[in-house]
């Protein structure tokens, strides 16, 4: 009755199968976190090199708007040097009594130089202390006029130091009310006495066609102001802006803080944000500034990051469904592995521990009691007249009542240490560790009278009924041998059961 046994243990080679090294880099949630760590590093990534972009954009508007500044910055200036000259000339010309006494037409040519016919310059006049013209650019019979109510003349009146002076922008009386303003300097008599004023008139579409030179953006600003507050000029333009006080916006304010610098703000004309950037001129009460717009500043990284940030974004969530999908699969293969390998350790017809799981648990089994120095204890379990039943009823009956056998046994064995195997044929093996041999007999004798008690009905045996016979075997592993002699005791022990009538119990007696 008794064949050989595989005792050998089946470990698994430490390199065996992938992904055996770090077994955790495999499982379904690893794959699905780092799935989900590496698509947040790239969004990650691209979210540091789109903000990197930005910072570059407002670099770049900054430099931009400096370079802007200058520019305008040196045209206005050398512009008004040349003016300061020729109103100098003026004042230069007017202490001269030669000058004074030549006539008109000589005279005129000798105090306004070519400067005059300028596009964008407006008259050149000297007038009386009372603010009468008293010479005119514009022909040798000067135009009726008074201007001492005129901020360049009362000026000049009332501070023999205001030097050069630049006006707040006016309404031209002579020029048909073009906006202008005026550079004036003081005439005195040889006593120091206010004279009169020499002033050229500049009109202020000269600001007004060199901001609009300026490429800024549909939303950018560029405007000359004086350093009272005076708004002289605004690009884009609007009629009420030349003229305007804005010393106390606190965009100014931040105007006059430096002689030059850049800061973000809201703009008191329009309301629109701004980078803006500031020039104090050096030597003219004047100061510019470049502002562009912010949504002009992003445009074009906005459009760049729209693009960018949704493919990435798109790309992160695709990465993230191929590693769930691809988890989802290696969980489908993992418990189709698991369902396998039960497969390959149960009996298919009995679901009980197969042979070669029966050889391992018997070799872990003899270890533990070796360890604890505990009594172990085997039934062999054989069906009474099997052939017989199988003559009688035919093999699929008796598969059935095999199986019906074996749920039986499983049935019977109640300690989560104990286990039962098919031995094969109509064999079965109960292994029952820690156990003595009056607990063996227990356990077998309920093993017994339970199958008997199915009442599985066997007309060619002497009870009637499907009955087996049970061998035990106890072993002290210290009194040496292996694991196949207690198999070959037990079975010996089942060989006398049958011998004694069968439908009973034989434990092993050592001779
Ligand atoms: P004994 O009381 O002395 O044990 O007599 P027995 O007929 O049971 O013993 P024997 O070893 O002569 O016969 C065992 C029979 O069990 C042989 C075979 O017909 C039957 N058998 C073995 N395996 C299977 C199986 O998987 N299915 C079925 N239906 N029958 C099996
Ligand atoms: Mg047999
Ligand atoms: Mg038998």
């Amino acid at each position: 009755m008794v064949g050989t046994l595989n005792n050998k243990r089946s470990e698994p080679s430490p390199l065996a199968g992938s992904g055996r090294v770090w077994p955790w880099l495999t499982t379904p949630l690893a794959i699905v976190s780092g799935g989900a760590l590496i698509a947040l590093i790239m969004v990650g990534l691209c979210a540091a090199s789109l903000y990197q972009g930005r910072l570059d954009a407002m670099t770049r508007a900054r430099e931009t708007s400096r370079n802007l500044a200058l520019l305008a910055e040196r045209d206005i200036e050398r512009n008004f040097e040349l003016y300061a000259l020729s109103l100098q000339a003026v004042v230069d010309g007017m202490s001269e009594p030669n000058v004074l006494a030549l006539p008109p037409d000589l005279r005129r040519q000798v105090l306004f130089d070519r400067a005059t016919t300028a596009k964008y310059l407006g008259a050149m006049l000297v007038l009386d202390a009372a603010g009468n013209i008293v010479i005119d650019s514009a022909g040798d019979v000067p135009r009726k006029g008074n201007f001492a109510d005129r901020q360049y003349f009362r000026v000049q009146r009332d501070h023999s130091d205001a030097g050069l002076f630049i006006s707040d922008p006016y309404v031209s009386r002579l020029r048909g009310g073009s906006p202008s303003i005026a550079l004036s300097r003081r005439l005195s008599h040889p006593d120091g006495s206010f004279a009169g004023v020499a002033l050229i008139a500049i009109n202020l579409e000269y600001f007004h066609t060199l901001f609009a030179g300026l490429s800024l953006g549909p939303h950018g600003a560029v405007s000359l102001i004086g350093k009272n507050g005076r708004m002289i000029m605004r690009q884009p333009y609007a009629d009420h802006v030349a003229g305007r006080d804005i010393s106390q916006a606190s965009t100014f304010r931040q105007f006059v803080r430096a002689p030059d610098g850049s800061f973000a703000d809201t703009s008191s004309i329009d309301g629109m944000h701004r980078l803006y950037y500031f020039r104090n001129f050096p030597d003219l009460p004047l100061i510019i500034m470049v502002a562009e717009a912010e949504p002009d500043i992003y445009a074009a990284w906005r459009r760049r990051a729209l693009t960018i940030g949704s493919l990435i974004v798109a790309s992160g969530l695709g990465f993230v469904t191929v590693s769930v999908l691809l988890s989802m699969q290696l969980r489908r293969r993992m418990r189709a592995e698991s369902e396998l390998q039960l497969l390959a350790r149960t009996d298919g017809l009995t679901g009980l521990n197969n042979r070669r799981t029966l050889g391992e648990i018997l070799d872990q089994e003899w270890r533990h009691a070796r360890r604890t120095r505990s009594m172990f204890s085997l039934l062999f379990v054989d069906i009474d007249r099997f052939k017989v039943y199988n003559d009688t009823y035919g093999h699929q009956a008796g598969d059935d009542a095999l199986a019906a056998v074996a749920r039986c046994i499983g049935a019977n064995i109640r300690r989560p240490g104990d286990s039962a195997a098919r031995y094969g044929g109509e064999e079965f093996v109960v292994v029952l560790p820690d156990t003595p041999p009056d607990g063996a007999s227990l356990v077998a004798e309920t093993i017994r009278a339970a199958i008997a008690e199915l009442g599985i009905e066997h007309a060619g045996s002497e009870y009637g009924r499907v009955t087996a016979s049970i061998g035990t075997a106890s072993w002290d592993p210290e009194r040496g041998g292996d694991v196949s002699a207690v198999i070959q005791a037990a079975d010996e022990a089942l060989y006398n059961a049958k011998a004694s009538g069968r439908n009973c119990v034989a434990l092993f007696h050592r001779a």
